[in-house]
This record gives C-alpha cells, sequence and structure tokens, in this order.
C-alpha cells in the first residue's frame, strides 16, 4: 500500500514556520507586519469557504488580513480601480481577486491589473512568464503548484531525471506546475480533453499529478507501480451517508491507486491545505522583500 503524503501537516508545519519568521522579524523590526488583501465579488458560497480559509491562516500566522467584498453590480472600471488602490497602498504586501468573477468581469485584465510584485497568487502574466523561462524566477510561484512541489520533496522522491505526467492544462494548476516539474529536471508530458490514449501515457508517469475536475476519472490500473500520484481533484460527490449529503473525492480512483502507487495524497487532506499554506508563505515574502527594499532607497 502507498504512504499517505499528509498535505494537512506539512502544511501545519509551513504555517507554524511562517509564525515564527515573523515573530522573529518582529523582533528586529517591532512593526513588521505582512498585510494580505483578498477582493471577491458577489456572494458564491465556495469562494466565501475559500476566503475565510486564506483568513483564518493569515491570522494564524500572525497577518493583517482584510476583505473587499463588494457587489455582483460591481463594473470592470471599479474593481481594475480598487486593484490600483490596494497596489498604492504601502501596507499592502499581497493582493488577491477571489476567482471567478461574474461572468460580465474579465478576470484576464483584473488579473493583469495586480502590481506583479504584490500578486502572491502568480497569476500575472509577468510572473507566470519568469516561472517559463529557463534562467528566471518569478516574483511569486502559483500557490497549488508550489504546494504540489512541496509534497512531492517531502516523499524524498528526487525528481530528477524522472518521468512526470500532468494530467490537466489550466493557467493556475496543471501548465505551472509543468514548468515547476522542468525546472526540477523531470521530463514532462502534459495531457489533456484532446489527449489520445491517457491510460497508456499515465501508466509511464513515475511522478503523477492530476488537476481534471472528474471525480475518480484516472483508474488506479493505469497507475505504475511505484509512482508518486498527486491529486488535485476536489469534486463534491453525493452521499447520502453523510449529514452535509456529500462527501469529496479526487480525479483518481484513490482506493485502487494507492494499492500500486509508492505515495499518495488523500482528498481531502493532501494538496488543499498547502494551497493556503503557500499563500500566507508568498505573503511573507513579499512583506520581507518589501521591507529590504525600504533600505536601499
Ligand atoms: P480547469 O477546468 O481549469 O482545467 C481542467 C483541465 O483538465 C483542462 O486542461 C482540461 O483539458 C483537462 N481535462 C478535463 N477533462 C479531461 C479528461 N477527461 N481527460 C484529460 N484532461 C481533461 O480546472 P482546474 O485546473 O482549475 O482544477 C482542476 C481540479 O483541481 C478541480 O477539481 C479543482 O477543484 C481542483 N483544484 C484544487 C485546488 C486545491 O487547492 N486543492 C486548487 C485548484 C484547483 P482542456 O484544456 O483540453 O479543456
Amino acid at each position: 500500500m502507498a504512504k499517505i503524503i499528509d498535505g494537512k501537516a506539512i502544511a501545519q508545519s509551513l504555517r507554524d514556520s511562517v509564525k515564527v519568521q515573523i515573530e522573529d522579524m518582529r523582533k528586529v523590526s517591532p512593526t513588521f507586519t505582512p498585510k494580505l488583501s483578498i477582493i471577491q465579488v458577489g456572494d458564491r458560497e465556495d469562494s466565501s469557504v475559500y476566503v475565510n480559509m486564506k483568513r483564518k491562516a493569515a491570522k494564524e500566522v500572525g497577518m493583517d488580513f482584510e476583505l473587499f467584498h463588494l457587489p455582483t453590480s460591481i463594473t470592470q472600471f471599479e474593481l481594475v480601480d480598487k486593484v490600483h488602490q490596494l497596489n498604492n497602498d504601502p501596507k499592502v504586501h499581497g493582493i488577491l481577486v477571489q476567482l471567478p468573477l461574474p461572468d460580465h468581469l474579465d478576470d484576464r485584465e483584473v488579473t493583469e491589473a495586480i502590481d506583479p510584485k504584490k500578486d502572491v497568487d502568480g497569476f500575472h502574466a509577468i510572473n507566470i512568464g519568469h516561472l517559463s523561462k529557463r534562467a528566471s524566477e518569478p516574483a511569486f510561484i502559483p500557490c497549488t503548484p508550489k504546494g504540489i512541489i512541496e509534497l512531492i520533496k517531502s516523499t524524498g522522491v528526487s525528481m530528477s531525471g524522472k518521468k512526470a505526467v500532468v494530467v490537466g492544462r489550466s493557467d493556475i494548476v496543471g501548465t505551472p506546475v509543468a514548468s515547476l516539474l522542468t525546472k526540477n529536471n523531470c521530463t514532462v508530458t502534459i495531457c489533456h480533453s484532446k489527449t489520445v490514449n491517457l491510460p497508456q501515457i499515465v501508466k509511464t508517469a513515475e511522478i503523477l499529478v492530476v488537476a481534471i475536475g472528474s471525480p475518480e476519472f484516472v483508474k488506479g490500473e493505469w497507475v505504475k507501480d511505484g509512482a508518486v500520484v498527486i491529486d488535485v481533484g476536489t469534486n463534491a460527490v453525493e452521499d447520502k451517508t453523510k449529514k452535509s449529503g456529500f462527501r469529496l473525492v479526487g480525479d483518481v480512483e484513490y482506493a485502487e491507486a494507492a494499492k500500486v502507487a509508492s505515495h499518495i495524497t488523500p482528498v481531502p487532506g493532501g494538496v488543499g491545505p498547502m494551497t493556503v499554506g503557500m499563500l500566507v508563505e508568498n505573503t511573507f515574502l513579499s512583506a520581507l522583500r518589501f521591507y529590504k527594499e525600504s533600505f536601499n532607497r
């Protein structure tokens, strides 16, 4: 049976470490306070759940947190203006616009309006561009892909020279995680909805990352013996035995895959907690960078 990669515990130690680093900085500079500002538009229930998790994590590590909860009726101009205000606020080190936005708003334009130096989600084209370049580093690595790499590192399995397969090519998970795996010297294949012979390609993966949003789509029998399996998918499926009426499952058929993999992430409790952990780490790193820059002016 595969070893379970405990994302919850790894994310907790990451938050503990950020907390200690903030406390240490305060010994040197008592006013040092990283601040994360989130803009949420509308009242999507899932967005509110994610925003609350981010608020909780920020508070836990000793950061300032501010939420701008804006009505769905807001215009594109007003939203971009809000982003500019936060760009120009020296107390703010991290800006995140909770996606998805309502249909009448252009999320690409809003994402590009964020100052790349405060883009703690790492979605700005400048940061994504640096992530993709061989000899350059972005100001911020997107949180979920960054968390995935930490989970792989936690297994002790070396990435260098390994055959990695990423299923899913979204801008927020699949494509940036493929860039990071390449930076870590994996040989990477990216698959998507038009890929032919997906099971055969998955079978070649020594490291498998799946982010498609389809419950238990990747079957256990597709998984190579001894593979490290990272399941990003978070899908609610009906379950009458639960009080809520549903349970969360990943994109991988967990029970079967765990019989052949060497390491596997559970859902929930795998990738999810790492995403929030990396957000507070990115915000701390941003505050530290602004602090250091203030001495060079
Ligand atoms: P998107 O919908 O943006 O992208 C899905 C990708 O999967 C696309 O590239 C799509 O291909 C591909 N795909 C869809 N169906 C198939 C298929 N049958 N075979 C092969 N490829 C397929 O999803 P996200 O990347 O945003 O999210 C993916 C999953 O990860 C979701 O369950 C989401 O909830 C979860 N997630 C979890 C996070 C966490 O912190 N735990 C964070 C972010 C996401 P194509 O490009 O051809 O359309």
